[in-house]
């Protein structure tokens, strides 16, 4: 028997990458091992949107020379950011790894991994502008997603935005947006499979199908034949074609771009049920001049515009964000327009962190750097308001009774279960014993008690002796994936 154990860094990008490498790898009659000292084969998916993340990898590397060497015939291999980034330097400089794949190229790992055993050291970082690097395999049988009841479905990749800190456009390449009946025919099979949440990923999401669509105007106005139809729709139609196939309950996307939240996008949020009440909206800054040297191409008062609309359209619905702060050229006035922006857009949950400059982006050749210290003050500041925020809101939840998609045992302990409600917080609650709940299943549950982390609830009125399951249940895992927001 032939194991894989496949390490996540970074977003829900990646951690879908890793879902797909090991749908790919089972396909290929590989299993899925539990730890590191029963695998034969190790792919670290990396990250490099941060330095930290970075220098993990190189840790873990050196680290990794005595595994390898532990067992003859073992595979190591470095896919994501990255690998992307850095190519076949990392063969040269880490003679433990065998193979190196891009983010264009996971579907080569299974073949890569054979080569590898033949002794073939090789790196495949090659971008495609082709939709063929969204041909990868249906669920295999014995896949079980990190979250059971949820999963993931790219609908685009990608960015062409060019934020002057990211590095993202130059990791994942040239937007391209999957044609919209291939989706439609994953969530399908999904939904059919016992999934009933689905989250659709891209970097600029709502941006899903803005290129084609432009072009097939183009085409016709010079007579070309609908036929020639790359075969996608807008955001907003393709979100409302999902709601329509049976048993997904939820929809939720991350991460949008502000620009690109149009008024059908808005309008969605109002009609279409199914569609969460939460939209993790990456703001970045609120000060107009450092947004600008950002290159976000909107202003706070853009911003707050937008976040107001989306709310007045979905009453309820929950905003969270990504900020940065300690940007070059960052003044204390302009820390200020932030925290004065994460308090008039009442985020319920920011990630936030300190920039830091990436190789190869515009914004690390910007002078004024922040100093570190005041850079880490700053960061604080933000994180205490924020939680104040955060705690304000789980508050104002206390009495509420709400559908619970569960997700497994609570980190609380105590035999409590842990899930997410509809806007995305999650809830811890406690359940009779004769009450059989698994991951995977919906559970009513009303709200007692608020943390700055978390809403803790009991089940609500549980029928002595029945299952509250609404879905089948499946098997649940936790491969120990570290998540962040996708930058956006
Ligand atoms: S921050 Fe988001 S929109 Fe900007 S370049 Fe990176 S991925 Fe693209």
């Amino acid at each position: 028997m032939q194991r894989v154990l496949v390490r996540t860094y970074g977003c829900q990008m990646n951690v879908h990458d890793t879902e797909k490498v090991e749908n790919l790898l089972l396909h290929h009659g590989w299993t899925l091992a539990e730890d590191l000292d029963c695998a034969e084969f190790l792919v670290i998916n990396t990250c490099s949107i941060r330095e930290k993340a970075e220098h993990s990898l190189y840790s873990d590397l050196g680290r990794l020379r005595e595994w390898k060497q532990a067992q003859p015939g073992r595979v190591l291999a470095v896919g994501g950011c990255v690998a992307q980034q850095v190519g076949d330097a990392l063969l040269r400089r880490f003679p433990q790894v065998d193979f190196v794949f891009g983010t264009h190229n996971v579907r080569w790992v299974s073949a890569m991994a054979e080569a590898a055993r033949a002794g073939q050291r090789q790196a495949r970082v090659e971008e495609t502008a082709s939709l063929e690097r969204f041909d990868l395999p249906e669920r295999h049988p014995d896949f079980v997603g990190a979250t059971p009841g949820r999963a993931f479905v790219t609908v685009m990749e990608g960015c062409d935005m060019f934020c002057s800190f990211c590095i993202v456009p130059r990791t994942r390449g040239r937007e391209i947006s999957r044609p919209a009946d291939a989706i439609l025919a994953e969530a399908r099979q999904l939904a059919s499979g016992g999934v009933c949440e689905v989250t659709l990923l891209g970097q600029t999401v709502n941006a899903y199908g803005r290129h084609d669509r432009r072009r097939a105007e183009t085409r016709r106005a010079h007579g070309a034949a609908a036929e020639d139809d790359p075969g996608t729709i807008d955001f907003a139609t393709l979100l409302g074609r999902l709601a329509d196939i049976p048993g997904l309950a939820r929809i939720r996307y991350t991460s949008p771009h502000p620009l690109f939240v149009d008024d059908a996008l808005i309008r969605a949020h109002g009609e279409i049920e199914a569609l969460c009440p939460h939209v993790h909206l990456p703001v970045q800054s609120g000060s107009d001049v450092v947004l600008e040297r950002m290159r976000r191409r909107y202003t706070h008062v853009d911003y707050l515009r937008t976040a107001d609309r989306l709310r007045a359209a979905r009453p309820g619905l929950v905003l969270t964000s990504d900020v940065i702060v300690g940007f070059p050229g960052e003044t204390d006035a302009d820390f200020q327009a932030t925290l004065a922006l994460v308090r008039a857009a009442g985020f319920v949950d920011s990630f936030s962190f300190k920039y830091s400059p990436r190789p190869g982006t515009a914004a690390a050749e910007l002078p004024d750097a922040v100093p570190p210290e005041v850079a880490q003050a700053r960061l604080e500041e933000l994180q205490a308001l924020q939680s104040q925020q955060t705690l304000d809101y789980h508050r104002s939840r206390v009495g509420e009774e709400v559908a619970v998609l569960v997700s497994g045992e609570s980190r609380r302990g105590g035999g409590q279960h842990a899930g997410r409600d509809q806007a995305h917080r999650v809830v811890n609650f406690e359940a009779p014993q004769t009450v059989a709940i698994e991951p995977g299943d919906f559970a009513r549950v009303r709200i007692v008690e608020a943390t700055p982390h978390s809403l803790i609830g009991t089940l609500a009125d549980p029928p002595a002796g029945v299952r509250t399951s609404l879905k089948p249940s499946r098997g649940a895992t936790d491969r120990g994936i570290r998540i962040q927001g996708i930058p956006g």
